[in-house]
């Protein structure tokens, strides 16, 4: 009887050792697979969340955002030059060969208080610009060089006219990358041309919720002209109340373009 009691005893004794070996290899081999997938994916989501805690903690805490205007100068960039003062904003100018040529005094003011410049072309139409790589090719290196004579800076931060998609096909791309050139979009579109008074402002702000939500950084087209420099106050206050510093894009800004999936390469090859 008693030698039954024992062997019960170390049987009971037994099975339970294997079923808590056996618990616990489980859960190693768990949290060893759980740790194999997050280090599957560690690449993509971690360097996203580097990314944004970087650009999130690169200034005390505040959060960027790029503001660019183009088609300037324009009779309106001293307005949008003493409103982004006031806020102790920087700004990047996307400006035409032309008007830099109408408005010398202008593209100096942008220098002098520490903005920065880029290129859009000179004709800023899209028959003309996009004619061929060489047409688009010499827009920017005609901009480029009056650029050069009036300030001696010479950039290489271009915004193609309407932006790179659909019109700046993969073959234009290439020329413009083996020139040196920084090809820049945006994903806030203020629709300034089109909205009227405070409604850009609007439109700009419900972007720029949706873009921090997804952890990105604002980069936010706008125009060089009297109806933004007209409520850019309002906007400057908006970005300040809501941690947001405003910083202009230097040359080695790792560029933003639009996602074209293939849509460019479908383009550049039925061309
Ligand atoms: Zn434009």
């Amino acid at each position: 009887m008693r030698m039954l009691k024992l062997f019960t005893f170390l049987a009971c004794f037994i099975a339970i050792s294997f079923v808590i070996q056996g618990y616990f290899n489980h859960d190693h081999e768990k949290s060893k697979a759980k740790n194999s997938i997050v280090k599957g994916h560690q690449t993509d989501l971690e360097f996203k969340k580097l990314e944004t805690d970087e650009e999130l903690n690169s200034s005390n805490g505040k959060k960027t955002v790029y503001l660019t205007f183009d088609d300037g100068p324009s009779s309106a960039t001293t307005h949008i030059l003493d409103t982004l003062h006031e806020f102790n904003a920087k700004a990047t100018f996307f400006m035409l060969e032309p008007s830099m040529k109408k408005f010398p005094e202008a593209v100096l003011k942008i220098v002098e208080e520490g903005h920065a410049v880029g290129l859009h072309g000179v004709t800023h139409n899209k028959d003309l610009f996009y004619k061929s790589e060489k047409s688009a090719l010499n827009e920017m290196t005609t901009a480029q060089a009056t650029l050069e004579q009036i300030t001696r800076i010479k950039t290489n931060l271009i915004r193609t006219p309407y932006g790179s998609v659909p019109y700046l096909t993969e073959s234009y791309r290439k020329v413009l990358d083996r020139h040196g050139f920084k090809l820049w979009d945006w994903n806030v579109d203020s629709s300034d041309w089109s909205l009227s008074g405070e409604k850009y402002v609007n439109t700009v702000i419900r972007q720029i919720e949706k873009l921090i939500d997804a952890g990105e950084t604002p980069i936010i087209l706008m125009h060089d002209k009297e109806n933004t420099a007209n409520q850019l106050h309002n906007l400057l206050t908006y970005l300040t109340e809501h941690g947001f510093q405003m910083k202009k894009i230097e040359e080695n800004t790792k560029p933003y373009n639009f996602n074209c999936y293939d849509r460019c390469r479908r383009l550049s090859t039925r061309d």
